[in-house]
């Protein structure tokens, strides 16, 4: 069976990182590059986006590289979205320093007819009326459609974000998105109640513990690789949606799927910014979903 074509909107960020090791730079960012460098391994992916004049030469040509088409990835005259995060003594809290949304502001996606095609839709982590924007033209009435967010957007554009709730068929979140998105505490009623909202699958990702999938009533854990030494945890969630809509669109099912986005993601994290993505080789990956594989269910 052929892979299915994913159609992925989000960021396209040059980001600021602050390590609690000392280390401090920037590097390429945003959560449609994590995504693409992740999901590009199991699938074709078009790009939506758009860039600003300052985008590096080697961030374009990880893009030509790695995406199938990028007919609607806009560059124009302006400032590349940037994102500045600072990590913690844990790795796994991290304070945003700033964001600076440059040619984002104003950005309007517009689908080429290619695009207007695509069978899967990856809505990465951007603001809801843009995930919006890019439904809205979809033109495939059997497309799946696959939703990442963030408390940002449960807190500033709760309204858009119920609107596109209602077009997902599967919504990714942490634990504390899903009570700020309900305003329920208890894990499992906050899911039943997202459930209601529009997507039938849920999954609940809880970083080094793993994630799990809420389908109907039922529930299934998926494990996490362990990783000896985290180098840099940005875009571990990005990676991870690109490994699991990576490999759904190659045709495995949602569990298969996910212990691949969770292989994918602990990569992710050995590496700064993007560099542990591109450093994947086939045969540690397969090792690392087996691994979870033998942890999950
Ligand atoms: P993650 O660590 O998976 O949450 O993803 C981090 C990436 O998300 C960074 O590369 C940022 O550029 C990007 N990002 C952070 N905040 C936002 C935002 N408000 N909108 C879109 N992308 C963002």
């Amino acid at each position: 069976m052929s892979a299915r074509t994913i159609l992925a909107v989000g960021s396209i960020a040059i980001d600021w990182l602050e390590l609690p090791d000392g280390r401090e730079r920037e590097t390429l960012g945003g959560s449609a590059t994590y995504f693409l460098l992740a999901a590009s391994r199991f699938a074709p992916v078009h790009v939506v986006g758009i860039v600003g004049s300052d985008f590096p030469e080697a961030g374009m040509h990880l893009f030509k590289k790695h995406a199938a088409n990028l007919d609607d990835l806009q560059v124009t005259h302006g400032k590349t979205f940037r994102w500045g995060g600072r990590y913690h003594g844990d790795w796994e809290s991290r304070t945003t320093l700033f964001t600076e949304l440059g040619v984002f502001e104003t950005f309007r996606p517009a689908l080429s007819p290619v695009n207007r095609k695509c069978d899967v839709i990856f809505l990465g982590n951007i603001q809801p009326s843009l995930q919006l924007d890019v439904l809205d033209q979809s033109e495939n009435h059997g497309r799946v459609v696959v939703c990442d967010t963030m408390n940002l957007w449960i807190e500033t554009t709760k309204d858009d974000l119920l609107k596109v709730l209602q077009l997902t068929d599967i919504l990714l979140l942490n634990e504390q998105e899903a009570s700020l998105l309900t305003g329920v505490s208890d894990l499992e009623e906050a899911v039943s109640a997202i459930q209601e909202l529009g997507p039938s699958q849920v999954v609940v990702k809880r970083g080094s513990m793993g994630s799990f999938l809420v389908t109907g009533s039922e529930k299934t854990h998926i494990g996490a690789f362990p990783v000896k030494t985290v180098s840099d945890p940005t875009g571990a969630g990005d990676s991870f949606a690109g490994g699991f809509v990576g490999d759904l669109a190659r045709g495995e099912s949602i569990v298969e799927a996910l212990m691949a986005g969770s292989a994918v993601a602990s990569f992710c994290v050995e590496g700064f910014g993007v560099e542990g993505l591109i450093k994947i080789e086939e045969d540690e990956l397969t090792h690392r979903i087996n691994a979870i594989r033998e942890k999950s269910l």
